[in-house]
């Protein structure tokens, strides 16, 4: 079965968090998402985020996402640039997304270098702190997108960028439904109703998704899935049910944060894990159909759906 992620952080433990010599805490001494760990889970497709603070190492957000592209070739899976295959690739293959903004410097000819190089699909329009674009959750503001993010989102629909509202704070995300041309998605949150933390999604933000056909990818840390406590597969599955019980059923997948998180479900610890999550999906019931499309479908058809 066809397995995509829609949200990792490995390039930044690749090639930022050993210069900054405090990023997020080893797994099992190397990063959880290799070649080998996907082939593993029999993930087809990893989006592979840029993410970049507002500075770091190689001295601006902009150089930084150039040294988290050269470190790319280190994962050692074919990274899709170009155009997308027809049918969902079988082997292991990656997509770069932003996460954060800052690397475009509130720039819209930044886009256009970052686009012509390495097809950016998608946009996490904001990290936990302010930048050109808007407000984060994080931070509990209330204003929504600034008019570079309204631009800018303009842009990535002529670019067939989504929008990611994962991070941003909630007047951010009703902007983003508002003016976004394509579907607005949340790439790795969870449900706010079953953990209530600003980094989830309310049932009303669930809805809007929904009905605008967006996308929703189930975020692995355990401090999104559960209040307190271990956290295990039956949590991930708890999300997954409860968001189809809202009607997501068509537009939900996996956004599991590998190498951006520190804690995760027992047993779910790395993409090779991805099989026992369908497993305890399947023994919930699932249907084989209900299963390729949280699995990796419902993704896809939607990436297909809005390239250009
Ligand atoms: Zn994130």
């Amino acid at each position: 079965m066809f397995v995509a992620d829609a949200h990792c952080d490995t390039l930044y433990r690749l090639a930022i968090s050993d210069d900054l010599q405090k990023g997020v805490p080893e797994a099992q001494g190397h990063c959880a998402v290799s070649a080998e760990t996907l082939a593993a889970g029999h993930v087809g497709l990893q989006t592979f985020a840029l993410f970049t603070g507002r500075t770091g190492p190689a001295g601006t957000p902009y150089l930084d996402a150039l040294k988290m592209i050269r470190a790319a070739a280190q994962v050692d899976v074919p990274i899709l640039t170009k155009a997308l295959p027809a049918d969902p690739p079988k082997e292991p293959s990656g997509i770069f997304s932003c996460e954060g903004g800052e690397m475009l410097e509130g720039s819209l000819a930044r886009l256009d270098e970052f686009q012509s190089r390495i097809k950016l699909r998608i946009i996490t329009l904001t990290w936990n702190h302010e930048n050109e674009i808007g407000y984060p959750a994080a931070g509990g503001s209330s204003q929504g997108l600034k008019p570079f993010g309204i631009s800018l989102l303009r842009k990535m629909g002529q670019y067939g960028i989504l929008a990611d509202t994962s991070h941003l704070n909630d007047a951010g995300f009703w902007d983003v439904c508002e003016y976004s041309a394509l579907p607005p998605i949340a790439s790795h949150s969870n449900c706010r109703w079953l953990c209530n933390v600003p980094r989830n999604l309310t049932k009303e933000q669930v809805k809007a998704l929904i009905d605008r056909n967006g996308f929703i990818g189930v975020n692995f840390y355990s401090r999104f899935l559960k209040e307190n406590g271990k956290t295990g597969i039956d949590d991930v599955v708890r999300h997954i049910d409860a968001l189809c019980e809202a009607g997501a059923e068509h537009i939900i997948g996996f956004g599991s944060d590998f190498d951006g998180i520190e804690s995760w479900p027992e047993g779910l610890g790395s993409p090779a894990n991805f099989p026992d999550l369908l497993e305890a999906l399947s023994r919930r019931g699932y249907s084989q159909e209900q299963l390729e499309g949280i699995a990796g479908m419902n993704f896809w058809n939607l990436l297909k759906r809005v390239e250009v």
